[in-house]
């Protein structure tokens, strides 16, 4: 008589990859056939960046929904926390599991703590299997002739071009779920730090109206940009008084979406003859392979939201200027398109490409303070924020970064104003106060005349403030401020 073989079951760890379709780890894990255990592992302390208040939030939501298409499959996503080599320890001798499998991350701290689990359970002869779930290419793959990353983006990109980029998965056809058993559960309690939506103060309000979280939501935001907003991607991505651009990074933070979906999707419409032309899906796929060069700068230079990538950015002469800090945080700088963007950002957690760089710059430039404090703003208030694409982006406009805007372009932040959002439809949506105030005077209001002002209900330096610099002499002093690390 035979008997047959016991399946030990395996454990999924989910990270950020929150979602059934394209997810290397759980379709491998399914296909064994062994039970599979569905694990979340909040880490709220440890050695890596903590998420901000607003990611956080996105986190929440983007797990609730995982659990309810896992259940709708006869699985459960189980949230433990700790420090995740320990839990996934305790986890692993409970449930007895024969393998682990994850999908990379490529942070710091999360490489180091992935590998030594993968040693650690290989040690313990259990299997661990991790894969690619998040890029186009992992970051190693693409280098120069000489073996050196790429510094600059063109050469990144025509190296990238040659590469293929695999087809997305589809979500698992058949699983076979296992409980965590009740001794395993017991052990972990549900994490703190990771609670529902905030209740007092609810400052997340603007940010429920505005965005749905999870896979659904991600494909569905995705749909959308494919039938309404591709075609005339290329011309109008820059406009911010109109939904331009996707609106999917929150989605691919999370992994709600995987880029080799959106990748694929491009080209799968593309083959069936539809409206976008080939400029704007290439347009598009530029973008996707800023994020890739992004995660390239951060694979090679871990401490990128630390460290200027130019090390002669050490020597610049950053103010403190914790008054013109603050008042860049609340949106009350006294240039609207400025102001108007912050104020978007703290209500929904999300802010337009052509807006960031326009407040990046006016903080560096116009106020002259250290990029990484922006970039802690940033990373606490965005949705999506993202520990590439954020400080590489922040290095990109301060100049200090890989292939960077040079330190003497400087945003007019009036002209920038008027040539995105010529009718102030946009400032008007997130500064009521200039709502009267006619057109030609919206991102210049210290112009209007008196009457002008009286008539729009304005009293500067009361209702909106007075610019808190003048342009030229902001615009002087950050010159020299360059010249100075030259010289
Ligand atoms: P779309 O134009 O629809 O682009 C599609 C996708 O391509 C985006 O979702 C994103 O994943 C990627 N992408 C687009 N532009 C860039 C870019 N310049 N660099 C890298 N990837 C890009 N993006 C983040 O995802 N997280 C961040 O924390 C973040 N911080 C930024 C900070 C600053 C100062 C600046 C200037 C840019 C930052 N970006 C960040 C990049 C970019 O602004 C956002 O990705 C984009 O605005 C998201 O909107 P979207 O999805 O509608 O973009």
């Amino acid at each position: 008589m035979t008997t047959s073989p016991v399946l030990k079951p395996a454990i999924v760890w989910f990270r950020d990859d929150l979602r059934l379709r394209d997810n290397p780890a759980l379709h491998a894990a399914c296909q064994t056939g062994v039970p599979v255990i569905c694990l979340y592992i909040h880490e709220p302390t440890g050695e890596g960046r903590r998420p901000g208040g607003a990611a956080l939030w996105w986190l929440h939501g983007s797990l609730a929904a995982l659990d309810a298409d896992l259940r709708a499959r006869g699985g459960q996503l189980h949230v433990l926390a700790g420090a995740a080599g320990e839990v996934l320890k305790t986890a692993v001798d409970k449930i007895d599991a024969g393998a682990v499998y994850w999908n990379r991350r490529y942070d710091p701290a999360g490489r180091d703590i992935d590998t030594q689990i993968k040693a650690d359970l290989r040690a313990r002869g259990v299997d661990a299997h991790s894969f690619n779930g998040s890029l186009l290419s992992e970051p190693w793959t693409i280098s120069s002739q000489s073996g050196e990353p790429y510094r600059v983006f063109g050469a990144f990109w025509r190296a990238f071009q040659q590469r293929t980029v695999e087809p997305p998965l589809p979500a698992p056809p058949a699983c076979a779920f296992a409980p965590l058993p009740e001794e395993a559960a017991q052990h972990f309690s549900y994490p703190t730090g990771l609670e529902p939506d905030p209740q007092r103060p609810d400052w997340a309000v603007a940010m429920r109206a505005d965005w749905t979280r999870g896979e659904a939501a991600g494909l569905a935001c995705l749909q959308d940009f494919l039938d309404e907003d591709l075609a005339g991607y290329a011309d109008n991505r820059d406009r911010l008084d109109a939904r331009t651009t996707s609106r999917l990074s929150p989605y691919l933070h999370a992994g709600n979406v995987s880029a080799r979906q959106l990748w694929h999707a491009l080209s799968a419409r593309q083959h069936r003859g539809m409206a976008a032309g080939d400029r704007d899906a290439e347009k598009f796929r530029l973008e996707l392979g800023w994020r890739e060069f992004s995660y390239s700068l951060l694979y090679h230079c871990p401490s990128l939201h630390e460290r200027n990538l130019q090390p002669d950015f050490d020597a610049m002469p950053w103010r403190r200027g914790h008054e013109d800090l603050g008042a860049w945080k609340k949106g009350m700088t006294g240039y609207p398109v400025v102001d108007a963007a912050m104020r978007q950002l703290w209500a929904t957690g999300w802010m337009h490409n052509r807006a960031r760089m326009i407040v990046a710059s006016f903080l560096v430039k116009h106020l002259l303070i250290d990029w990484r404090e922006g970039e802690r703003w940033f990373w606490e208030t965005l949705v999506d924020a993202d520990p590439a694409n954020n400080p590489a982006s922040w290095q990109w406009v301060a100049g200090s970064g890989a292939d960077a805007a040079p330190y003497f372009r400087i945003f007019n932040p009036v002209t920038q104003g008027e040539k995105f959002d010529p009718d102030g439809t946009f400032v008007k949506r997130w500064l009521p106060e200039l709502g009267r105030l006619a057109a030609p005077f919206i991102h210049r209001p210290w112009t209007a005349s008196s009457t002008q002002l009286a008539a729009a209900g304005i009293h500067l330096g009361k209702t909106y403030p007075f610019p808190i610099v003048d342009h030229k002499i902001a615009r002087e002093r950050a010159l020299a401020a360059w010249r100075s690390l030259r010289s």
